[in-house]
């Protein structure tokens, strides 16, 4: 029988800010007379109660554009013939914009002091969660035709930090395949 791994098939860094995968399609905004903005899901406008009109949709999708964009041409040099179709592990780490303070949450967490933060990656405690920065890198691999598809990523770690001092923004990828051990038990 033949014994299987997961075998490294490639590792790359992205530049730019991460972005999560946005939920849903599209939003409708109204505005009402008096120049108040609101969902378009509420019928009168909740400060005046005047009622609204529709006056633009947002593609939500938009906010992930630029960074599925980066992560799509970063995978490029990395594609097979046809996309892959065996199980896949992806470990991510994600290196968020570096504030010059730290909220009292991410202080706290290093013991209290900014003093104490390191000069290194540092936990990144706030929105996006981390499942949705997970997904739009998946989607846009796929997307990219790296994958036939995101259901076949089974495995792997996701991190997100404030990058390093010295650093700067991006993800590093690491995508491995589950194949067959090259080995003497699986020749003949
Ligand atoms: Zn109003």
């Amino acid at each position: 029988m033949p014994k299987f791994q997961w075998v490294e098939h490639c590792s790359f860094r992205v530049d730019g800010t991460p972005k999560a995968q946005p939920r849903g399609r599209a939003f409708a905004i109204k505005r009402c007379s008096n120049g108040h903005t609101f969902s378009a899901k509420k019928y009168r406008c909740p400060k005046c109660q005047a009622l609204g009109t529709v006056s633009a949709r947002i593609h939500d999708a938009g906010t992930a554009k630029e960074w599925k964009r980066a992560v799509w041409a970063a995978a490029q040099r990395f594609k097979t013939a046809s996309p892959i179709t065996l199980p896949l592990r992806v470990d991510v780490d994600f290196y968020m914009p570096r504030p010059k303070t730290f909220s009292p949450k991410v202080r706290a967490a290093y013991g209290g002091s900014s003093r104490d933060i390191p000069s290194g990656p540092v936990l990144f405690l706030p929105k996006p969660d981390r499942d949705n920065l997970d997904k739009a890198v998946l989607d846009a691999l796929t997307k990219a035709n790296f994958m036939a598809d995101d259901s076949l990523v089974c495995w792997g770690t996701v991190r997100k930090f404030y990058h390093g001092i010295g650093g700067r923004p991006g993800a590093r990828i690491r995508i491995m395949v589950w194949k067959p051990t090259k080995g003497p038990e699986n020749d003949a």
